[in-house]
Parts: C-alpha cells; sequence; structure tokens
C-alpha cells in the first residue's frame, strides 16, 4: 500500500491530524523495516482505500536543535513516503523552522501537500494565504481538532497517493533480491548451476513467463533467495552474448533490481578493468556485495601471493565487503555464500539511532575537530541516518568538510558500526 508521511515541527497538531486521518480507530502499529520508534506507520482506511500513515514525530532535536532535526524528518519523509503532507499552524504563520523544511520539500519528487492548521474559523482564512510564501503551492486549511475540511483533506491526499507505490525492498517478507554478476566466462553459469544443482528444493520459473522466465529461487543455507535476472545464466547462454555495451546495460539492470550482488572474480587471473567496472557499478548503485573469487581450484602458492598483493595495493575498491574463495567447479565453499549475503544484508539494513549516532559524534569531534578552512572552524551540529539501504548520513555543518575529514568520518563510522558489505554515503549540507 502506498505510504503518506506527516511532518512538521512540534505542537502544529501533527497527531490531532493523524488521529483524524486514522478515523480515532485503535492505531495499528505496523511493522515495517527501519520504522523505529521516533517513526511509526498506521494503517488508515478512506474512501475504501487503504494507505500507510508514517507519523515521523518525535525526532530527538540534536546538537543543532530544532531545524535540524525536522529537515532531517522532511528528508527521511521525501525519500520513503510516496506522498508528504507538511503540517504548519496558520495561526502563527511559517516559522523559520517551517521555512527549513520547506526548502526541504520543495526538492521532492513525490507530492506535497501543505496543511494549515487550527484554522478553526473563517476570520483565519486570510492568515492561510501567507503561507503560500513557503512555495509549496496552496495551503490547504483544515482544524484537526474540529474536523473542519478534514474530509476534503483525505480527498486530496487519495489523489495525491499514487496508484502503485514506489518499491519497497524487503517490506513485503519475501526472499531478498541477489545478483550474481562479473566479466564473461568468470564462472556466473557454472555457479548458477551449482546453487541450483545441489538444492532440491530450488523453485524454478518465477516472475518471467513460462517460456523466459526471468529470476531463480534458489535455496542456500535454509532460507530461499531470488537470483535475479538469471534467464541467460541457466540457459548457458554467455551473460556476454552481443556487444560488451549490451552486457555492462544487462549488468547493471540486475545490480538495481537486487539488493545484494554477488561480484564473481577470476581468482587464476590478475584483476581485471572489467572487474573494477561492475565493482564501481555496485557501489554507485548503493546496493550491498560480497566478492567471490571463483576457479580457487587453479589458484596455486604463487598466484594466491599475487593475489594478496593486489588485493593490498587496494586494487579492488571495497576494503569493506566480505570475500569468499569458492569453485564452482569442486563445488568448495560455495556454502560460505549464504552467510556472507546474510552480513551484507544485515549491514545494509542497519539503522542507527539519531541519539547513538549524535553522542558518537560529539566524541569525534572532540578529540579529532574538522580542519580550519579560511580561519574558520567548521562545525557540525546535527547528524542523522536518514536512509538505510544503503546506510547514509545526513551531516548538518556551519561549513565546508573536506573530502579527507568526511573519509575519515565514514572510517570512524565503519570502525564503529561494522557496515561489512555494505557501501556507506554521508551527505554534508551546509547551513547558511
Ligand atoms: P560466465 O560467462 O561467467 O557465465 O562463465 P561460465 O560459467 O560459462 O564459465 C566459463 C568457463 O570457466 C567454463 O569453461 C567453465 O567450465 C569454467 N569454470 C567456471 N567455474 C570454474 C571453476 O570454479 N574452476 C574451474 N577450473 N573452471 C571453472
Amino acid at each position: 500500500v502506498p505510504v503518506l508521511a506527516i511532518v512538521g515541527r512540534p505542537n502544529v497538531g501533527k497527531s490531532t491530524l493523524v488521529n483524524r486521518i486514522l478515523g480515532r480507530r485503535e492505531a495499528v502499529v505496523q511493522d515495517i523495516p527501519g520504522v523505529t520508534r521516533d517513526r511509526v506507520a498506521y494503517d488508515a482506511l478512506w474512501a475504501g482505500k487503504r494507505f500507510t500513515v508514517l507519523d515521523t514525530g518525535g525526532w530527538e532535536p540534536g546538537l543543532e536543535g530544532l531545524p535540524g532535526a525536522i529537515a532531517a524528518q522532511a528528508e527521511y519523509a521525501m525519500q520513503h513516503a510516496d506522498a508528504v503532507v507538511v503540517v504548519v499552524d496558520a495561526t502563527v504563520g511559517a516559522t523559520t523552522t517551517d521555512e527549513a523544511v520547506a526548502k526541504v520539500l520543495r526538492r521532492s519528487k513525490q507530492p506535497v501537500i501543505l496543511v494549515a492548521n487550527k484554522v478553526d474559523d473563517d476570520r483565519l482564512l486570510a492568515d492561510t494565504a501567507a503561507l503560500w510564501s513557503l512555495g509549496l503551492g496552496e495551503p490547504f486549511p483544515v482544524s484537526a481538532l474540529h474536523g473542519r475540511n478534514s474530509g476534503d483533506l483525505l480527498d486530496a491526499i487519495l489523489k495525491a497517493l499514487p496508484e502503485t507505490p514506489r518499491e519497497r525492498f524487503g517490506a513485503v517478507g519475501g526472499p531478498r533480491r541477489v545478483a550474481l554478476v562479473g566479466k564473461p566466462n568468470v564462472g556466473k553459469s557454472s555457479l548458477m548451476n551449482r546453487l541450483t544443482g545441489e538444492n532440491r528444493s530450488v523453485v524454478d520459473s518465477v516472475a518471467g513467463t513460462t517460456v523466459d522466465p526471468v529470476d531463480s529461487l534458489v535455496e542456500l543455507d535454509d532460507q530461499l533467495w531470488r537470483f535475479v535476472d538469471t534467464a541467460g545464466l541457466r540457459k548457458r547462454v554467455n551473460f556476454a552474448s552481443g556487444t560488451e555495451y549490451y552486457a555492462s546495460l544487462r549488468t547493471k539492470a540486475a545490480i538495481e533490481s537486487a539488493e545484494v550482488a554477488i561480484v564473481l572474480l577470476d581468482a587464476a587471473e590478475p584483476i581485471a578493468e572489467q572487474d573494477l567496472r561492475v565493482l564501481t557499478m555496485v557501489v554507485e548503485s548503493g546496493r550491498a556485495c560480497v566478492l567471490a573469487f571463483n576457479k580457487w581450484d587453479l589458484v596455486d602458492e604463487d598466484r594466491r601471493n599475487q593475489l594478496e598483493k593486489e588485493l593490498d595495493r587496494g586494487l579492488v575498491r571495497v576494503p569493506w565487503a566480505e570475500r569468499v574463495n569458492v569453485s564452482a567447479l569442486t563445488g568448495r565453499a560455495v556454502r560460505k555464500l549464504a552467510p556472507a549475503l546474510r552480513n551484507a544484508l544485515e549491514s545494509w539494513d542497519t539503522r542507527i539511532s539519531t541519539g547513538q549516532l549524535n553522542s558518537w559524534l560529539a566524541d569525534l569531534i572532540a578529540a579529532t575537530p574538522p580542519p580550519v578552512r579560511g580561519g574558520k572552524q567548521p562545525k557540525i551540529l546535527f547528524a542523522t541516518q536518514a536512509q538505510t539501504r544503503p546506510p547514509t548520513f545526513v551531516l548538518f555543518t556551519s561549513g565546508f568538510l573536506e573530502a579527507g575529514y568526511r573519509r575519515f568520518i565514514e572510517r570512524k563510522l565503519r570502525e564503529q558500526f561494522g557496515f561489512t558489505g555494505s557501501p556507506v554515503r554521508i551527505s554534508v549540507r551546509v547551513r547558511e
């Protein structure tokens, strides 16, 4: 079902509005991945349509206080909901916090409905007009408390919510999605055959037509996995048939429809430019990643030493990825893929609470402050994890942070919280 997020600063009447939307039914807290106590989701029903209401209230103001916390809340809503309702208090008008939120939401690709709350009678309609200044379109006057106009608002919400919600990986359960990628002849088909061949409980032919099934369901380690876009692999058609350009498009599509990629490399040969291109695609897509070095049966002492050197030189630019040495031919260590996939996905799904993050960050900054730039010491005011899958952190600062210092923060984040097998993204918002 589509998700509607409600954002706004405290005391504008968000909770009252949420109750109004829920029709005062017993609120059912939904189990949505990534939804913790500070983001609560409820089932809602209006005019026969179901949707989920995500109440993003209750973010603890961090080091920087309210505007940062609420802007982060808006950021989260924008990235996770199908439509956003932003609530302001018409009796107060647009505050600087409201403006900070509006600034974030003006970038939203999802529809945004600006609700002017506490319009208990017509005399307040004039004040409502002033809220056009937020640049979020026409303010929608309601009184959440008295129910004034709330039916019209619900109609407008239903109109704004799309028929088909954005895809939310894993939100409905189901097997997790894996892409098996790598350059031609690295052994993808062989490994796929090994994985399906060893398992009697494999369910084949899913998702596509019966003629050309796209995905394969594979049971590994007592868990069902969906290997995406395996049609070519299972038919033993070379993945790279056609031009290299076409092969790379197909690899990209497979990665993007997956949650985690197994990047297969040929352990018997030097790491090649083509391997790095595939790895770059995975990192840029933000998917979790497991490195599998195939053809380990061909690796002798010399090659093994050489490979370690290649890895030490940082040739494979994903030091955070777990590495498994396998042989599709002999079946060596193929069993180790499932735990590695699980670890990577766990990192990918990880959410660090805002409180935990900021107290860790405060200690880190105290010990190693950001370098001074142009005579000024940039301050990191507040941090929040805006997203999972992959973990994405937003730092609100008072000035530019050098790339080196961002990398330092990422390194320390990984030291503290792990994230094996998952990319970590850090974005910096400089507040003017
Ligand atoms: P794909 O293009 O990535 O699907 O690669 P294939 O699965 O078609 O394998 C390419 C070649 O490598 C074939 O000749 C396979 O028999 C061989 N091969 C695949 N895996 C292994 C392995 O673990 N060890 C050895 N020695 N050869 C392998």
